[in-house]
């Protein structure tokens, strides 16, 4: 199964790098049709490719792509685990947002990356792909909250570019991004699938922090015990010596 998947997203893509469906093939360098892992539980849709897309050919490679590589890592999740693929799949002049008979002409070549990969939870990023779930919705009024759509846990977010942008937007991506390890597990058992392994603890995480998911008490990646003090606290004072019963 997993070669048919993997031969079925080849085709996808060489269709893709053939496609002349609409205008936004022209001008630019080649076409973006997705990258991951042909397996992935995860899927995440964008909107379109960007600038440094258009030159390596790859989704999600400029900053955006970074916070959203880091994201996924502070929840104890690989970008190669995932697939990141966009709405549509060549960049849009000058970064304008893709037209909605642009959109239309390319709709079949997600569906068919849906398809192909089967994933059990769909994360859309951004209003293109929000529209295409959730239609006439707001990002701002329904971001973070998950819904069953045709059989898949679909997982609406913002944009990580908006969020690089805003800084109010970051904190609500962040914080929304910390609850996606905890909806892929409930949909993982209810496809009869074993949880995943938990998320490791780092005393570095900014993400597991702010959401009190670290435990003071567990013992690090190195080995070493998370600090619960910095290193030039007062030491705490020495306790009373206890005090013997009289008999
Ligand atoms: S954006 Fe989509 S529909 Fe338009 S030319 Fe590219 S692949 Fe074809």
């Amino acid at each position: 199964m997993p070669e048919v998947r993997r031969e079925r997203l080849a085709q996808i893509s060489d269709d893709i790098r053939g496609c002349r469906a609409c205008v936004l093939h022209e001008g630019t360098r080649q076409a973006v049709p997705g990258e991951g892992n042909p397996d992935a539980e995860i899927m995440l849709i964008g909107e379109a490719p960007g600038q440094n897309e258009d030159v390596q050919g790859r989704p999600f490679v400029g900053a955006s792509g970074q916070f959203l590589t880091e994201m996924l890592r502070q929840n104890g999740l690989r970008r190669e685990d995932v697939f990141i693929a966009n709405v549509v799949k060549h960049r849009p002049p000058s970064n304008r947002d893709p037209l909605p008979d642009e959109i239309e002409a390319c709709a079949s070549f997600l569906s068919r990356q849906i398809q192909a990969i089967d994933p059990l939870v769909i994360i859309t990023l951004g209003r293109f792909s929000l529209a295409r779930f959730f239609p006439g919705e707001k990002i701002s009024q329904i971001h973070g909250q998950p819904r069953k759509i045709g059989g898949r846990t679909v997982i609406p977010l913002y944009h990580p570019a908006a969020a690089l942008h805003q800084g109010a937007l970051r904190k609500v991506l962040e914080a929304d991004f910390a609850t996606v390890p905890g909806i892929v597990d409930i949909a993982r058992q209810a496809a009869g699938r074993t949880p995943r392994p938990p998320v490791p603890a780092r005393a570095d995480d900014p993400v597991q922090q702010a959401f009190g998911l670290l435990d003071p008490g567990a013992d690090g990646p190195t080995g070493e015990r998370h600090r619960s003090a910095p290193d030039d606290a007062p030491a705490p004072a020495p306790r009373p010596p206890r005090q013997l019963p009289l008999l």
